[in-house]
């Protein structure tokens, strides 16, 4: 796998701040939807446990957005030390085209599917 060039790095510098831009408005925006469910509120049972369910649901969708927030962040930071683009477990480039979808992995193909499988 080749290293990024500078115009490579150039582009996937923009896709990250989208990235980071993004995912800070959809955890702004998902905000309201995770206070607790209020036991003051009108609604039966089984609506009750709708709700936790998709308090549950919420919640680990904005874990998500928060790790991959943290990781293009962290990839940001590697960028601007001029060290970004290279997996973090082997150290061999990632790839551009790996980057392009997932700018903010860490990890390349390789180690991503092997640190999969052990989980
Ligand atoms: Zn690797």
């Amino acid at each position: 796998m080749d290293a990024l060039s500078p115009r490579q790095c150039a582009e996937l510098r923009a896709d990250l701040v989208t990235l980071i831009d993004q995912l800070r408005d959809l955890l702004a925006a998902s905000e309201s939807g995770c206070r607790p469910v209020g036991l003051d509120q009108p609604i039966g049972r089984l609506s009750r446990m709708d709700a936790l369910q998709q308090q549950q649901m919420a919640q680990a969708t904005r874990q998500k957005h928060e790790l991959r927030l943290g990781l293009a962040q962290q990839a940001l930071t590697l960028l601007e030390r001029g060290t970004y683009g290279d997996c973090r477990r082997c150290e061999e480039p990632v790839g551009y085209a790996r980057l392009k979808a997932r700018p903010e992995t860490p990890f390349c193909l390789e180690c991503q599917s092997e640190r999969e499988g052990k989980n």
